[in-house]
């Protein structure tokens, strides 16, 4: 079977591939590349992109990653209707999410531990 000889990067964009088709949303792009310090991100021009090493993690982390990224390209925060979409398709994501916190490393998702303080221009807001 071929399939089995990809390369894990390539089995981590089909994946991405084929939750957007279900979540039903069109990125842009889906890029693999190095993320120093996060696993992945979602630009406004619909470009996502996620960390080669998230191929090495178990599926469920995998796929809270994806989901959470794939849904940016609908909404922008994190509010109640992109939570209620995560509960949707990863039900289990809070205890991901907690993992995640938890974990030794300190790697955000995102870069969004850092907290805007209200300074600084908020270009994004509509
Ligand atoms: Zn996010």
């Amino acid at each position: 079977m071929s399939r089995s000889s990809l390369y894990p990067e390539q089995q981590l964009q089909r994946r991405a591939l084929a939750w957007a088709l279900r979540l039903k949303v069109n990125p842009e792009k889906v890029v693999i590349e190095r993320l120093p310090g996060k696993w992945g991100s979602c630009a406004p021009n619909g470009v996502v992109k996620f960390a080669t090493d998230l191929a090495a993690m178990n599926d469920g982390f995998q796929d809270y990653v994806i989901v959470h990224e794939l849904l940016h390209l609908r909404y922008r925060d994190h509010g109640k209707f992109f939570k209620a979409m995560m509960t949707a398709h990863v039900p289990d994501w809070r205890e991901v999410e907690q993992e995640l916190s938890n974990a030794t490393t300190t790697r955000t998702l995102e870069n969004r531990a850092v907290r805007r303080e209200g300074s600084g221009p908020s270009k994004d807001e509509s």
